[in-house]
């Protein structure tokens, strides 16, 4: 569609775009092109298409090569961009934090289940290991009466996760604190005291991470995937954590790989976590682990290990 001045049209750049990002390999190459093609000349995608047929202003379409060309040495569009969104809300990102990815938001939709149907009264809740922010921020919005307490070893990841937690107008009731796991938590007092406890730990079997698609193993931090050896290094110490600090009858929500479900359940078992099971992401994959402390008067028999009870998909 090139006119008859010979100017590219914005189409003629969508193109291109999209070709150099095919030849790169990337399978998401014309959903990647449009978008960052409407972030560098600063239009949504209706203003976008509504301007197809026309060329667009010289700066617009240079901003557009340089993100092509970075997008096709794989660095993630999010990451060029600097934002994302989570549960519809928008999430400024860094290489310093992992991506909120959607399938992540199976924790929110759990929380709201657990709130639903088992009439869990959500007012402390701990989100260990919040990079982003992304799940404590979209909990925040769920639960309008809970105080989030939301934890992380990076400076750099929770300088991130202020700003978003900021701009989403969450401040008052999410606190960020630096700390291992639920060590910051200890100096709150929290513990026996929390409704809900959610992460999303890294799990990645370390020998598999430089495996992973090149956006993951180059661009995002290697804190937020390496599980160590066997990718359950952190899980156990989050499990052994939650124990501790969560109130009986309160749950633990989780993110875990594919293929860990039946490990996980086990290691609940014996840790004296009851009704555990996995529920699959939007993929059919195992990837949201949930597990109950039982209450202080609740028999074994009933609270007692159903090992494996239920991963419907594992
Ligand atoms: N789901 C991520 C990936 O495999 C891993 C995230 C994590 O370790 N929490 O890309």
């Amino acid at each position: 569609m090139r006119r008859s001045g010979g100017e590219l049209t914005f189409q003629d750049l969508r193109e291109r775009g999209t070709s150099v990002l095919l030849e790169s390999g990337i399978p998401e190459a014309p959903r990647d092109a449009l978008l960052l093609l409407q972030n560098a000349a600063g239009l949504d995608a209706a203003g976008l298409l509504a301007r197809l047929d026309r060329p667009p202003p010289d700066d617009a379409a240079a901003l557009f090569r340089e993100f092509v060309a970075r997008r096709a040495a794989r660095e993630p569009a999010a990451m060029i961009l600097g934002r994302t969104e989570f549960w519809g809300i928008p999430i400024r990102v860094a290489p310093d934090v992992l991506i909120p990815r959607p399938e992540t938001e199976g924790i929110i939709e759990e929380a709201l289940r657990l709130s639903a149907r088992d009439g869990l009264g959500l007012r402390t809740i701990a989100d260990i290991g919040t990079g982003s922010g992304c799940l404590a921020i979209a909990l925040a919005a769920e639960f309008p009466d809970a105080r989030i307490f939301a934890a992380d070893i990076s400076p750099a990841a929770l300088d991130l996760a202020r700003t978003n937690v900021e701009a989403a107008g969450v401040s008052a009731r999410v606190r960020v604190i630096e700390g291992d796991l639920f060590e910051p938590m200890g100096s709150l007092s929290l513990e026996g005291g929390i409704d809900l406890v959610v992460a999303n730990p890294p799990y990645v079997r370390r020998g598999e991470i430089d495996s992973l698609a090149p956006e993951v193993s180059r661009w995002e931090p290697r804190a937020a995937l390496d599980g160590g050896p066997d990718g359950l290094s952190v899980i156990r110490r989050l499990i052994d954590g939650a124990r501790r600090f969560l109130r009986p009858g309160g749950f633990l929500v989780f993110e875990i790989g594919h293929d860990q479900g039946p490990g996980i359940l086990d290691l609940l078992d014996r840790s004296g976590f009851v009704e555990a099971v996995v529920a699959p992401d939007l993929a059919g994959l195992p990837r949201v682990v949930v597990a109950r402390i039982p209450e202080r008067d609740e028999r074994p028999s009933s609270s007692g290990a159903r090992k494996g009870q239920e991963c419907s998909v594992c």
